[in-house]
């Protein structure tokens, strides 16, 4: 009986692997959806990054047949919490649906494990999630759309007061930790240690943090129960996609509080099995990479840029690897808009606007932000998510514009 099938899927599975051009549709052009080059980084408006092949023929191959989803989600968990040594693991559709699904299992975890609570209702169970005010950010609307409110606080002894019976975690903004961010009061460990003594569950957003790829286990191993990590930005996974990482009782929690469950607060944060599928092969991917060799293509890339603009009068060229999120080398190109005859805003505006349109770091013109020390002068270029050939088409360009040629 097994065996009826197996000769087609055989077939199909090697048509997948062919490295050939893939046969379906472009369906950019038919739709007449403009496609960039993204000189920018893993910015979610810009659909962040392009997954490596190995992922998108694992995902067509998941594609063509149905399973059991609760055995998919709990065997994927398994396997990734082994692959990334921690407890307990589920793939999520996102970082932000892993932080209300983190709230969630911890508000079950409260209020006596009891899953599906509804937001309107949460006021009259535990539902505090203690923060630091500089690590207020708008991700706190995945926390609270599951009805928990957050109590802000900024010194160290606001923040051993803070913890009461309605208390149900934690958050910790890990990148707040960048060199140029608002100056926490109170660091990772201690953060964590303070909540620990209060029996209190720490989730950590690490969203953006990878690489390095010790990362996807350095948190959990530090102590914190719950870790998130986006799947469409350094991981390389599908867009919507993402992992919670942590200790299995909250893994488990979170699960119970997603799809298929109807009366749970992520039902709408569903992950199909393709993505569940792309999210493992997309880890797998990962610990197979040499991470030295892809920084030193990243800095090659932005010498190839830097290289072919360096003859433009003013031109003052140096590349930055912000300490937390995004931490790969970035490429700055600081001019004197009065010596070359054109300003940041005007160059941005003119790459966007030719073919194939490019889009640029959104730091460029601003003030320092997240470990990129940009000016209004100053442009920035994300180069780990150009694809092959594209750095000397970012660089060409940008020579033109600066040389008033284009
Ligand atoms: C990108 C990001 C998120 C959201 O990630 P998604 O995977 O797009 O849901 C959450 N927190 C931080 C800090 C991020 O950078």
């Amino acid at each position: 009986m097994a065996l009826v099938g197996a000769a087609p899927l055989t077939a199909a599975v090697e048509a997948v692997a062919a490295p050939a051009a893939p046969a379906g549709q472009d369906y950019y052009d038919k739709l007449g959806v403009e496609k960039i080059i993204n000189a920018a980084g893993t910015y979610t408006t810009l659909t962040a990054a392009c997954m490596p092949p190995e992922v998108r023929r694992a995902v067509e191959v998941a594609a063509m047949h149905p399973v059991r989803l609760q055995e998919l989600q709990v065997k994927s968990g398994e396997y990734l919490a082994k692959r990334l040594r921690c407890e307990g693991a589920l793939v999520t559709s996102g970082a932000s649906g892993a932080i209300t699904l983190a709230t969630a299992a911890c508000m079950a975890n409260a209020n006596g494990n009891k899953p599906g609570v509804l937001p309107q209702d949460a006021a009259s169970l535990k539902n505090e999630i203690i923060v630091q005010k500089s690590h207020r950010y708008s991700y706190d609307h995945a926390m609270m759309l599951t009805g928990a409110v957050i109590r802000e606080v900024v010194t160290l002894d606001d923040y051993k007061r803070a913890f009461s019976e309605k208390t149900i975690m934690t958050n910790f903004f890990n990148a707040a930790e960048e060199e140029d961010g608002p100056q926490a009061e109170i660091g990772r460990e201690q953060w964590l240690e303070i909540a620990h003594q209060h029996n209190v569950p720490c989730h950590v957003d690490a969203a953006a943090d990878m690489p390095p790829v010790e990362n996807l286990w350095k948190y959990t191993q530090m102590g914190f129960d719950l870790v998130c990590f986006s799947g469409g930005k350094g991981i390389r996974g599908p867009q919507n996609a993402g992992l919670l990482l942590g200790k299995k009782h909250l893994t488990d929690l979170a699960l119970r509080n997603t799809n298929p469950y109807g009366d749970a607060v992520g039902r709408g944060m569903k992950v199909a099995k393709e993505q569940i599928v792309g999210m493992v092969a997309a880890v797998d991917w990962l610990l197979d990479q040499n991470e030295e060799s892809m920084i030193a293509e990243y800095s090659h890339r932005a010498k190839i840029i830097g290289d072919a603009v360096k003859g433009v009068p003013s031109m003052q060229i140096s590349t930055v690897t912000p300490k937390i999120a995004n931490h790969v080398p970035h490429l700055l190109l600081k001019f004197d808009p009065s010596t070359v005859g054109i300003t940041v805003p005007e160059v941005l505006e003119k790459l966007r606007a030719q073919k194939p349109s490019i889009e640029l770091n959104p730091n460029s013109g601003h003030k320092p932000n997240q470990g990129i020390p940009s000016d209004a002068n100053t442009l920035v270029v994300g180069v780990w998510m150009l694809q092959p050939g594209e750095a000397e088409i970012v660089g060409r360009s940008l020579h033109s514009v600066l040389t008033k040629k284009a």
